[in-house]
């Protein structure tokens, strides 16, 4: 978790050799160098050859920020064995960075990570917090993380794990618990091998000090540590009580070609949520069930979480048969609906039906006809751009979870259904 704060976390930061700091971050080092965990991202503390790369840093950073450090391995290797320099990165499409990042979710950081790339190529990579800071998608804690990992120079990182082991160790609550970590973590901060020693607060967190069943015993900290000596070390750190999730509702259109070889699809605008992925055209979300469309069969309903929704989406499926009179339905042609009364009333069949933006008429249509809101092309839709997607080339294009999800629905209830093998 990022934590949310601008100001430099090294502006205050005092280099003082008090014994209480020299001990803390002691313990800490010696526990690092025998208990470290291995990253492929990682250099081990006994490895005096290897140096450590800021390009590799930063990636795994930046994967790190919303993910667990385990699904992100496999991820790293994938993208670094694609995109093994920040020139490849540099060069490379956003499709091509977004196929890869498929599955991590939270998405615009694959935006950022391709814009900071292009950056970096002109500017060179940065020797200094904020010269991270300044780059998109770069926080207070990735930049501190990466300039003491990768260029170990003296930085406070305080992501959701230190932040426990702080609280505990030193017993803080009260309502500003979490800026007073801060200013504890910059006291804290070790007089040499910065890297190292915010990689072991990061393992402790992660490992030892976890957030329910705490291994206190196995902890280089117990002797001191506030929290154990009360007897119950998981009253620590007070809970942030969270918003709850907000439901909400909304139908989505899986339209196949007749020979249910090709799935229709559109880019998502970029400043949308899953901006720049393919998704199914679909209704807007809102927060009551919208009634049902008809003309296409449906498929199911998928629950999706986000952070701060509940998402319940109907899938509804098609199988192509409005194709224009001359029987193109995907050829790019801008004249083929031909016969807008029987499309008004399917917006979605509309776009598919040719392959291409929107034309400006079916737009005004669905203005004067007063079609059911949940049917009505939204302004989203003004310039989007749909495609005929084969089937077998799919995975070729950046797809979010949920919408292949959706397909995966889609394409079972015609399975079921025996229409397709
Ligand atoms: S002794 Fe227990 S509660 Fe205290 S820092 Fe270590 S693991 Fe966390």
């Amino acid at each position: 978790m990022v934590m949310q704060r601008t100001a430099n976390p090294l502006k205050s930061v005092q280099f003082r050799s008090r014994p209480l700091k020299k001990a803390f971050a002691e313990h800490m080092l010696r526990w690092y160098d025998q208990n470290q965990r291995t990253f492929p991202w990682r250099i081990a503390p006994n490895d005096h050859e290897t140096a450590p790369s800021p390009y590799r840093t930063w990636i795994s950073e930046m994967m790190l920020q919303q993910t667990g450090a385990s699904t992100v391995v496999p991820y790293f290797h994938q993208f670094i064995q694609t995109f093994p320099t920040l020139d490849h990165l540099a060069q490379a499409s956003i499709d091509q960075v977004l196929v890869l990042w498929q599955g991590l979710g939270y998405y615009r950081r694959a935006h950022h990570l391709h814009k900071a790339a292009k950056i970096m190529a002109h500017q060179g990579i940065p020797q200094s917090y904020e010269g991270w800071l300044a780059l998109p998608g770069i926080g207070p804690y990735t930049a501190a993380a990466i300039t003491c990992i990768a260029q170990n120079q003296p930085a406070v990182a305080v992501d959701g794990n230190i932040r426990r082991v702080f609280s505990r160790y030193f017993g803080m609550d009260g309502p500003d618990w979490i800026k007073n970590v801060w200013k504890k973590a910059e006291e804290q901060l070790a007089d040499t091998r910065w890297g190292d020693y915010t990689q072991a607060l990061m393992d402790l967190g992660a490992g030892v000090c976890k957030t329910k069943n705490p291994a206190c015993i196995e902890c280089p900290l117990v002797d001191q540590c506030h929290a154990f000596s009360t007897g119950t070390p998981t009253k620590w750190p007070t809970k942030i009580v969270k918003n709850q999730k907000k439901k909400q509702f909304g139908h989505v259109y899986v339209i196949f070609d007749d020979q249910k070889e090709h799935v229709f699809m559109h880019v998502t605008p970029a400043q949308d949520l899953l901006g720049g992925l393919w998704r199914f055209p679909g209704s807007i979300w809102a927060l009551q069930p919208s009634p049902d469309p008809t003309g296409y069969d449906f498929s199911g309903t998928l629950v999706h979480l986000f952070t701060h929704i509940t998402l319940h989406l109907k899938i509804w499926v098609d199988t192509g048969s409005y194709r224009n009179k001359n029987g193109r339905p995907y050829d790019g042609d801008t004249h083929c609906i031909d016969d807008a009364s029987i499309l008004l009333s399917h917006p979605f069949k509309a776009m598919a039906h040719c392959d291409m933006a929107l034309p400006a008429q079916t737009k005004e249509y669905s203005h004067t006809t007063g079609l059911s809101p949940q049917l009505s092309i939204s302004e989203d839709y003004e310039n989007t751009w749909g495609r005929w997607i084969p089937l077998n080339r799919i995975h070729e294009y950046p797809l979010s979870r949920l919408m292949q999800n959706v397909l995966n629905q889609a394409h079972a209830s015609f399975v079921s259904s025996g229409i397709i093998e």
